[in-house]
């Protein structure tokens, strides 16, 4: 039995490289697109909904969502009410709207994945960084992305730090009485690191973890240059969530 797909912002950047694979996929059946704002009523004969409205009582199994990060917690929500097990690319929910989706989709019984990267290399970036921070606790984080990307700094970046002071003894970076000459030079602070978003045409997704210590340092990269980096790991996640029983935030967590 084919899976039932919906997929939200498929006229985006995202959406369209998701449209691709689902269509391409023999295993996973495309019901439904999801726009507020596109013209067409539909895209080769699956029609496009502008309103969650009018999606209630569509049969679907998954809901892939790459729409924009003011709505990915209301559409990710609708998704659990409506059964869908949601697989989310969008960036920016906060820590505690993940912890309420998670326990909106255990009393559902529905699984789910939020993943601030699909890339199986930048999904592996975030291991290695996590594993050398035990040793090098002295690291900064440079994020860079192209010049649309509406949040900073990226899901990605924030993850990262996140696995990192799960294991790195929390202190403060750099000279206790440095000052910024121009506001916003040392980057954002997550937990005494220091994060860095770089934004410029021609980039995809691409990310640097640099470590120093006494003498030496350690640099990580991962580099996505084309979007369909991701997809192998939203294909994987679409078969994997439709198993599942809980919302999880992280593709290793489906690996
Ligand atoms: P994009 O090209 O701007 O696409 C977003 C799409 O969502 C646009 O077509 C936009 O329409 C549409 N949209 C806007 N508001 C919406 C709403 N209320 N409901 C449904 N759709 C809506 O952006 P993108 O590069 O595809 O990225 C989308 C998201 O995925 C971003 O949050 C980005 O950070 C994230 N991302 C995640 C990964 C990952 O691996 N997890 C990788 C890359 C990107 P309009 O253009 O008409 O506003």
């Amino acid at each position: 039995m084919s899976i039932k797909v919906i997929i939200a912002g498929f006229k985006g950047k995202m959406g369209q490289a998701a449209y691709k694979m689902v269509t391409e996929d023999p295993d996973l059946d495309l019901v439904a697109l999801y726009d507020p704002f596109a013209p067409e009523e539909q895209v080769a004969g699956v029609q496009v909904f502008k309103s969650k409205e009018d999606l209630k009582g569509l049969t679907a199994d998954v809901w892939v969502d790459f729409t924009t990060p003011a709505v990915a917690y209301e559409n990710t929500r609708f998704a659990l009410e409506q059964g869908y097990a949601p697989v989310v690319g969008t960036t920016g929910f906060t820590s505690e709207e993940i912890t309420e989706l998670t326990e909106l989709s255990r009393a559902k019984s529905l699984g789910g994945l939020i993943a601030p990267n699909f890339a199986l290399g930048a999904v592996l970036l975030m291991q290695f960084a996590a594993q050398a921070a035990k040793y090098f606790p002295n690291v900064e984080i440079i994020e860079l992305h192209h010049d649309q990307k509406k949040d900073a700094p990226s899901g990605t970046a924030v993850k990262t730090a996140e696995l990192i002071s799960q294991v790195r003894t929390s202190q403060e970076q750099g000279a206790p009485d440095e000052t910024e000459s121009l506001a916003g030079a040392r980057g954002a602070n997550f937990d005494g690191m220091h994060i860095h978003s770089v934004r410029l045409p021609g980039l995809v997704a691409h990310q640097e973890v640099i470590f120093g210590s006494q003498g030496e340092g350690l640099t990580l990269r991962h580099d996505s240059y084309d979007r369909v980096s991701f997809m192998t790991g939203v294909n994987l996640a679409i078969k994997k969530v439709v198993e599942g029983s809980e919302l999880v935030y992280g593709l290793e967590h489906l690996l």
